[in-house]
């Protein structure tokens, strides 16, 4: 299961042959990530229409209430902040959806799992939790120091 794959290269130096194999384990291996991927996708989606949704209803039944009522602002004010937030969410999950589409890109170019940064292989548990990770752990820290 837990082959360190990378100490062949690292190691083999006179024995350069079987990579090919290594390859073709190594694509059969993301085909896991590739469906979370697209069930995290699925889930985001509809996770973004939901909100919209939502968002339509408030404006909606506000302008009702401001309409009816006598002091609509304080309850506008409520109102707004929440579509707000909600708007919010719904820019960082299409920021993610985002992520999602490069990484099911990577896949099938055969560049998945990679560090964009330092071409190292992303860490298997890392991609596990963040499975559309551009960047290893190293340089995704370094990445956040800086901003
Ligand atoms: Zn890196």
């Amino acid at each position: 299961m837990f082959e360190p794959t990378f100490s062949a290269s690292s190691t083999a130096g006179s024995k350069t042959d079987g990579g090919f194999g290594m390859a073709t384990k190594k694509a059969t291996d993301y085909s896991k990530f590739k469906e979370l991927l697209l069930e995290k996708q699925t889930a985001i989606e509809k996770q973004i229409i939901g909100l919209r949704k939502k968002i339509k209803k408030s404006l909606d039944e506000g302008r009702v209430f401001e309409r009816n009522s006598g002091d609509p602002d304080s309850d506008f004010v409520t109102e707004s902040s929440e579509i707000e937030r909600d708007e919010m969410m719904i820019m960082q999950l299409e920021k993610n959806l985002r992520e999602i589409d490069d990484a099911l890109q990577a896949i099938d170019e055969k560049f998945y799992g990679e560090c964009q940064m330092c071409g190292k292989s992303i860490d298997k548990a890392r991609l596990r939790i963040v499975p559309w990770a551009k960047y290893c752990y190293k340089c995704q820290s370094s990445l956040e120091e800086s901003q």
